[in-house]
């Protein structure tokens, strides 16, 4: 999958907002941007101050959800937050998952707009008057990185990324795709006590220099690339059929043994997701950064 430019500006279209868009919960995607922003290069780190809101504070993590939140105003962005399979289909393919399922368009997902987005990023300092709105492709970028590593955002059609799947999470009637948002990350804080600095630390404690190179540098993510949404999309196709379709069809009542086999599969993904979006926005902003050769 190379990161070719995908036309997705300017194209506005008045259809419902599918619900399976909806993403890591605000707190999700808080912990990739907070993983993240403390990974960047000092040129990186300015740029990302220069473009995020004076009302930010310099906080990515407090943006990281404004695509969600703008959803209905900018209808055609809503297919950009996920990539569903087919049926059964446990990995990502390009020419057959990246479409608007409503539409019919292609190079309308999660990948292209990652893609898309790194793109618009490059034009950082080098007009003066970009046709892109640089701030608005920063958070689209870092909101993206986060959704594709919920491996129910590369779930399955049919059921709308697990949206059309209830289940009964301890003693809650819940949507199995909110149960990989929410429900996981918030079991967290209530059994072992902890808030979302504790689970930031605890997530970036487990991120050695070794594991991080790795997830930077897979050695199949060649050509050049800032990042490689396409195998980020695959890894969580897989880990929807290995971990968050098994065992959790309608009705079934998830407790203990569904919560602890799973939390440690949440933060592996939140981790991952914050060292690529660190990595992809040194690529980005910084010169002397490596890219991927
Ligand atoms: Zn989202």
């Amino acid at each position: 999958m190379g990161c070719d430019r995908v036309q997705l500006v300017g194209t506005v279209s008045f259809l419902l907002l599918l619900s399976s868009a909806q993403g890591w919960g605000k707190d999700g995607h808080a912990i990739v941007c907070k993983i993240a922003q403390a990974r960047l290069s000092t040129a990186a780190a300015e740029a990302v101050t220069k473009l995020l809101p004076e009302s930010a504070q310099n906080d990515l993590a407090s943006q990281c959800s404004w695509p969600d939140d703008v959803k209905r105003e900018i209808p055609w962005s809503s297919s950009l937050h996920f990539a569903d399979t087919p049926d059964s289909v446990c990995s990502y393919d390009d020419s057959r998952d990246c479409v608007d399922q409503r539409t019919g368009i292609k190079n309308r997902c999660v990948v292209a707009g990652i893609s898309n987005y790194t793109n618009q990023l490059l034009e950082y300092g080098s007009y003066t008057d970009s046709p892109y709105n640089l701030t608005e492709a920063l958070l689209f970028l870092s909101h993206f990185m986060g959704d594709i590593h919920q491996p129910l955002h590369c779930g399955f059609v049919s059921d709308q990324g697990g949206n059309a799947i209830n289940v009964l999470w301890y003693n809650e009637t819940q949507k199995l795709h909110h149960v990989w948002d929410d429900s996981i990350i918030e079991t967290q804080f209530q059994k072992f006590n902890d808030d979302l600095g504790d689970l930031v630390d605890a997530i970036q404690i487990n991120i050695t220099k070794v594991w991080a190179d790795e997830v930077e540098d897979w050695e199949y993510c060649s050509n050049n690339e800032i990042s490689c949404p396409a195998i980020y999309a695959s890894e969580s196709a897989e880990d929807a059929c290995k971990w968050a379709y098994k065992d959790a069809s309608e009705g079934s009542v998830l407790e203990d043994e569904y919560f602890f086999s799973r939390f440690p599969i949440v933060n592996f993904r939140l981790a991952q997701g914050g060292v690529r979006l660190a990595a992809a926005l040194n690529r980005i902003f910084d010169t002397q950064y490596p890219v991927l050769i």
